[in-house]
């Protein structure tokens, strides 16, 4: 069996505690237009040019060099730290790559994965299985602003169920973007849904544009948005923090 990944980066300090290895697979399931990886949208190698030179986004890897690589760094897992699953949508790969989910929690690798969670339940049913921690995005929750990024709130909602159901560490994560997630609808509806679903954990942060230069090179259009301001982000953290929920915020 073979996946497609875009990078795997070493060293990782923000995705899962310890030091982690990042493995960034293509294909996602949403298009939101402050992607800071639009590279992993497509779940095909996509071609582009730099300075004349053809390059590729993107490459095939088989199940067995990827746990090569990724136990590669396995001597730094051992204190804190371990593999990260990330995308694009990683879950859209755990049929794939069950069995190296099983060899990596065989050989106590510690597994993280970044999610949006907008996919069949049963690839939640997979993760469950094998992963120790979540990053799960909070993006819109307005049914009416959904269909802008090709969300769909049931599907979501009964996945952030599933696992909370079962008890698991979920960090949720919130980008702002002023009208897409950073609305008044938005917030409103992000509120309650904090307090339906008891979130322990929440981490908000600025969309910036370091992938600019990426959506550029795959001749897609980059989208502008108005900055948050400091003290819309702050307003917006204590407004959670009166429902007891510890939040962060990340750069
Ligand atoms: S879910 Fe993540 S990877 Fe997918 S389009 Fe949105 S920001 Fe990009």
């Amino acid at each position: 069996m073979k996946v497609i990944v875009s990078s795997i980066q070493r060293f990782c300090l923000h995705d899962g505690p310890g030091i982690r290895t990042t493995v960034f697979f293509k294909g996602c399931s949403l298009k939101c237009p402050w992607c800071s990886n639009p590279e992993n949208i497509s779940f095909n190698i996509e071609e582009y040019k730099e300075n004349d030179e053809t390059k590729y986004f993107g490459y095939e890897i088989s199940l067995e060099k990827l746990e090569e690589e990724i136990l590669k760094d396995k001597k730094f897992y051992d204190n804190v730290g371990g593999v990260t699953f990330s995308g694009g949508e990683c879950l859209l790969q755990f049929k794939n790559i069950e069995p190296l989910l099983k060899k990596l929690k065989e050989k106590n690798v510690d597994i993280c994965i970044e999610s949006a969670l907008n996919v069949n339940s049963e690839l939640v049913d997979i993760a469950l299985k094998y992963v120790d921690h979540y990053y799960v995005d909070i993006k819109i929750l307005d049914s009416n602003t959904q269909k802008l990024i090709g969300a769909n709130k049931d599907i979501y909602y009964n996945n952030v169920e599933k696992l909370l159901n079962n008890n698991v560490d979920v960090i949720f994560r919130m980008p702002l973007v002023k009208g897409y997630t950073y609305t008044k609808q938005n917030i409103k509806e992000l509120l309650v849904f904090i307090e339906k679903y008891k979130i322990k954990k929440v981490e908000l942060f600025r969309i910036h544009n370091l992938g600019e230069f990426k959506y550029k090179l795959l001749n897609k259009e980059v989208t502008k948005f108005e900055s948050i301001s400091d003290e819309e982000i702050v307003d917006l953290k204590n407004k959670i923090e009166k429902l007891n929920v510890d939040v962060k915020i990340i750069k």
